[in-house]
């Protein structure tokens, strides 16, 4: 890993039940350059930076998010992750504090570097459709959007996303914002 690489981060939750099974760090990424029609990030899509944190920076959040909610991992999100170099390296540290990964991505799994892919536990992949909506899986959006589990990790929790209770918790949630927005 090198201490060099840094990220364009939009905004941070800590802690959340929301963004996949268990209480999970969500990290969303600004900039995507996919372009879906009818996207609901479409703050997240300019390609522009946001907040710059290096690696290191990054990996100490999530600790703290470890520390102080006992996260069981991280979810990543934006935007498009795949567009941020080295993420990678990031998830595999993740991995060393026992946490796992989840990442949305609006590519397909075969358009992603391998090693990226390699570090995630859940990918979440493909764009979102508008006329494909997804009514029986929250989070998704769209009915393309597949569930890829690259490891075992979440590969008994899929019910997560068919559980509409968990949509009843949005409001209550924060979004943590790094450096005020
Ligand atoms: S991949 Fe996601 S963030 Fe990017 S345009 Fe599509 S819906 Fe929006």
């Amino acid at each position: 890993m090198t201490s060099q690489i840094k990220f364009n981060v939009a905004y941070i939750k800590l802690s959340t039940k929301i963004e996949g099974p268990f209480n999970r760090c969500c990290i969303w990424f600004q900039g995507c350059n996919l372009n879906c029609k009818g996207c609901g990030n479409k703050d997240l899509q300019p390609l522009m930076p946001k907040h710059i944190v290096t690696i290191n920076e990054l990996i100490d959040i999530v600790k703290k998010a470890k520390a102080e909610f006992d996260i069981e991992g991280i979810t990543i999100s934006g935007g498009e992750p795949s567009l941020q170099l080295g993420l990678a390296d990031f998830n595999n540290e993740i991995h060393k504090l026992g946490l796992g990964v989840i990442m949305f991505s609006g590519k397909y799994k075969e358009q992603l570097d391998k090693g990226l892919v390699s570090s995630i536990d859940l990918l979440i992949e493909g764009p979102y459709i508008e006329s494909q909506k997804d009514e029986s899986r929250i989070l998704l959006g769209s009915i393309n959007k597949k569930l890829t589990f690259v490891t075992d990790r979440y590969s008994k929790y899929e019910d997560y996303f068919y559980n509409p209770v968990s949509l009843e918790e949005v409001t209550a949630e924060d979004y943590i914002f790094i450096n005020g927005d």
